[in-house]
Formats: C-alpha cells, sequence, structure tokens
C-alpha cells in the first residue's frame, strides 16, 4: 500500500467506524455463528502476492463482521462494558501511525511523560490520595500480578533469613467473589494455588474480614506466611464492595501487603458520590481499577497505582548493557514497572479522551448508567415472579425468574439458564449470568456508551415476555 492509497482506504474505514458505532443496533449483539465458521471461511495460507486492499476489506465485511459481537451496542449488558469513544479510537489510530515503543523515557520521552501526567489527571480525577504513583498497565489481571510479584520480592528483601523455598509458605487472600485473575496471579508468582485462600462473604457477597482475621491467625499458628490480602472493591458477579478499611486494619497489624481490585468500580470514584470509596482505599498498598471498562478510554488501558515505587521497580528492573540511557534512573523507564519490556503509547488516547470529553461529560455519562440501573432495578423488584438476587451496586443489576410454583433450586437455576439461552439468542439483547448463593443469576450492566433509557425498557420487556413462555 502506498500513502495515496493509505489515505483513501483510512479514509474509508474512518466512516465505515463512524456508521457503525451509530448504528450497532442493527446487529445481533451475540453473534448467530458457530464454532468454526469463520475459520472455514479464510484460507489456510497467507497470500505469497499482495492483494488489493479493497478485496480485503470486502472480505471483512463478508467474513469477519457477521462473526463479531458488538460491544458497543447499546443492548449490550454482557460482563462489563469495554468502552470506546471517538476520542479514544482516534488517539489510538494516531499511536499505531506513530509506531513508537515507549519502555524508556528515551525512546520517547513524550509518551513517558504524557503518561506520568495522564496518570497524574487520572489519580486526581478519581479521588485518590496523592501518595499513590501511577503507571498504565495493559489489564487489571497483570496489575494484580504485578502488586503479588512486588509483594512477594519486598517480602524477601525486608526478611533476609527468609529463604526463597519459603515461598510454599506464603498465603495470599482474597474473597470467595474475588476474580479469578487473583488466583492466577498467585499460580503465576509461584506462591502456588492452594495459598490463595477464598474468604467466606457476608450477605451482601462482600468478604467477611472477622473470617480473614480468623484465617489469619490459623496460618500464624500453623507456621504460614500471611504475604497480601485482596480487597474487591467491585466483585464481578455483584459489585459487591469488600470492607477496604476493616481489610486495611487487618493489613498493617499483621503487616501483609494490600492490594485493592477495583477493575470496574474504580472508575465511578470520579463520582462525588463515591469519593468515601477513593478514601478507604488510601490504606492499600496499591490499586488497580480499568478506565477502558468506563471510563471511554479504549482496551486496553488499565490504571495501576502504588505507593512504594522502588518496591515495584526492583522488582523488575534488569539493565543490560543495550537497555542503558544516558538518563539512566533519573527519568521513568517504564519497562521497569512491569512485566513486559515493548510498551505501546497508550497516554495518547487518554489525553484526547480526558481532554475531549472533559470530566465533566464522562461524569454525566456514568450517572446517567447508574440511574438507568435503578430504573431497571424498580422495574424488576416490582415484577411477581421475578427476584432480586442482590443489592443493587453502581450500574449492575442481579436478579433471576422465580415463578412462585417452582421451588426446587436445580430447576430454577436450569430455567434461568435456558431464559439466559434464548434471550442472547434472539440477537436482541446479550446478558450473562453468575452463581450467587447456589442461584444463577442474570447479570445486566447499564454501561455502554450509547445505552439509553429505551434500550433497557425493550430489554426488560423482551426478558418478562421471554420467561413467560419459556417451556418449563
Ligand atoms: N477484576 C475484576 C473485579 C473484574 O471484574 C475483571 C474483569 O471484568 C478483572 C479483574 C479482569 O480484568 P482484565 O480483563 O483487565 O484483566
Amino acid at each position: 500500500m502506498n500513502s495515496k492509497e493509505f489515505k483513501k482506504y483510512g479514509r474509508e474505514i474512518i466512516d465505515f467506524i463512524a456508521d457503525y458505532l451509530e448504528n450497532t443496533e442493527q446487529y445481533p449483539v451475540k453473534t448467530m455463528m458457530k464454532p468454526g465458521d469463520i475459520k472455514s471461511k479464510i484460507k489456510s495460507e497467507a497470500p505469497e502476492i499482495g492483494e488489493p486492499f479493497s478485496k480485503i476489506l470486502e472480505d471483512f465485511n463478508e467474513v469477519i463482521l457477521p462473526g463479531l459481537t458488538h460491544w458497543q451496542s447499546p443492548n449490550f449488558f454482557a460482563y462489563f462494558s469495554s468502552n470506546n469513544s471517538y476520542e479514544s479510537i482516534l488517539g489510538e489510530l494516531l499511536a499505531s501511525g506513530l509506531g513508537v515503543n515507549a519502555f524508556s523515557w528515551e525512546t520517547s520521552p513524550s509518551a513517558t511523560e504524557l503518561e506520568e501526567m495522564m496518570m497524574l489527571w487520572l489519580r486526581n480525577a478519581v479521588n485518590l490520595s496523592d501518595d499513590f504513583t501511577g503507571v498504565i498497565q495493559d489489564t487489571a489481571s497483570v496489575s494484580t500480578l504485578c502488586s503479588i510479584l512486588t509483594a512477594r520480592e519486598k517480602r524477601f528483601r525486608d526478611f533476609p533469613s527468609l529463604r526463597r523455598s519459603d515461598i510454599a509458605k506464603f498465603r495470599v487472600y482474597c474473597s470467595e467473589e474475588a476474580h479469578s485473575s487473583i488466583e492466577r496471579a498467585v499460580i503465576i508468582s509461584g506462591i502456588g494455588r492452594d495459598n490463595c485462600i477464598k474468604i467466606s462473604l457476608n450477605a451482601d457477597f462482600s468478604m467477611d474480614s472477622s473470617a480473614l482475621e480468623v484465617q489469619i491467625l490459623e496460618d500464624i499458628r500453623a507456621g504460614l506466611i500471611p504475604l497480601c490480602v485482596v480487597s474487591a472493591v467491585g466483585t464481578t458477579g455483584s459489585l459487591a464492595i469488600d470492607p477496604v478499611e476493616e481489610i486495611g486494619v487487618l493489613a498493617s497489624k499483621y503487616q501483609i501487603w494490600h492490594h485493592v481490585d477495583a477493575a470496574y468500580s474504580g472508575n465511578a470514584f470520579i463520582l462525588d458520590e463515591y469519593k468515601h470509596l477513593a478514601e478507604a482505599v488510601s490504606c492499600a498498598d496499591t490499586i488497580v481499577f480499568n478506565p477502558h471498562k468506563w471510563i471511554f478510554i479504549n482496551f486496553d488501558f488499565s490504571a495501576y497505582f502504588v505507593k512504594d515505587t522502588e518496591a515495584l521497580i526492583s522488582t523488575f528492573e534488569i539493565i543490560p548493557e543495550y537497555l542503558k540511557t544516558t538518563q539512566g534512573n533519573t527519568v521513568n523507564n517504564y519497562r521497569d514497572w512491569g512485566v513486559q519490556l515493548g510498551r505501546r503509547f497508550r497516554a495518547l488516547k487518554a489525553w484526547f479522551v480526558l481532554r475531549g470529553m472533559g470530566l465533566e461529560q464522562i461524569r454525566r455519562k456514568l450517572r446517567h448508567h447508574i440511574y438507568l440501573a435503578g430504573i431497571l432495578h424498580e422495574l424488576i423488584q416490582s415484577e411477581p415472579d421475578f427476584e432480586i438476587i442482590a443489592p443493587l451496586s453502581f450500574n449492575l443489576v442481579c436478579f433471576r425468574y422465580k415463578p412462585s410454583n417452582i421451588y426446587e433450586v436445580n430447576a430454577v437455576n436450569q430455567l434461568n439458564i435456558n431464559l439466559l439461552n434464548k434471550l442472547n439468542d434472539s440477537g436482541k439483547i446479550y446478558l450473562t449470568k453468575t452463581k450467587l448463593q447456589g442461584k444463577i443469576t442474570l447479570r445486566m450492566v447499564t454501561g455502554t456508551v450509547r445505552v439509553d433509557e429505551r434500550n433497557v425498557l425493550s430489554a426488560w420487556e423482551l426478558i418478562r415476555d421471554t420467561a413467560r413462555n419459556i417451556p418449563r
């Protein structure tokens, strides 16, 4: 492709994206494709001779588009949203055009210094205390891994009498509702899955902090080493909020590293209504939230904040000759702030979004999403044969269909699985599920950029009507 063609097709693609985003409702939200359908339409070898780009775009429309699940559709209520915005798409495009690799200050000072400033903007926007310093990671999973690795290495540094084999005694605590990325980080860090201890829950699905203390004491008595506790501010299942301050008190009492996983809900700290949560997490050593979920900076962009940057850097820093620069450690070299060496210029899209949308517009959208969840919650609550399963939290409603004449737990669970499949197969909406206290629970997140009241109302109508007609 030459520059002239690049301009031509670039304009076509921008036009396509703009039309696509305005018209996502015309597609089935969840693709109707079966496993293997897409692969069967793609040649098994790369072409020896380059093909015309117009043909590739044609195939995109025919082969790829039908196999997409449309995350930006206003009828997408599944998982947590993975939002984009026009500002962010342009930032991503520009970063791709610049092709900068931002692993050290010298490899592009603008990328490093803009990242410093964007993390400062975000920290202040979400009301985190000023002893936190931020760095962009790709995902919350990797941020949590960085935190647990830092806790591990700091423990070995602080207690020189420990041997590496003592790693088998390290214990990491999280609640039974914590995200699977915590357990995965414990596995990857070599601490071992058996040392990831799931603490029981309060009635609202948050961690029971007294059960945590009982477990810590039991472990100490058994000669084990409590290393780290992960609090969830917004669990994946129901956005339950662990008692972070109580957990923080235990963490300092027993000298345990404290990480907060606020992957989704941390974005809402941007609202004054949730400022108390931002204040509560100030007791933690590290915190992560994902602006790619709910602050319209598109995937991937995870905001990881640490208090002890020295502990983070000394966990990862390796400086072979080929990476030495004249600035040395007088500047931030982000290659040593996480797992990967090469890093994309992600700060650019954050700059575009935060300046283009402004905090006021972002706040307005989040409040609207929370308002929509409130409407849905009320509708479900007032409908016979439906049950709210968890307290309404932010913009997630957890519910199930429970006809009064069906009592048996498995039968009700199966009914809800059938209902979910039928809804998702309709292509009209997309929801996901979880299990809370043994009950299959439908989760509905009202959090995409273009979702409005009419989408929520027609989704609810569809859910109610489909439930009434589901075979028992
Ligand atoms: N933590 C929580 C509470 C989540 O809900 C999720 C994903 O939804 C994650 C971690 C993992 O996020 P990521 O995909 O950025 O690794």
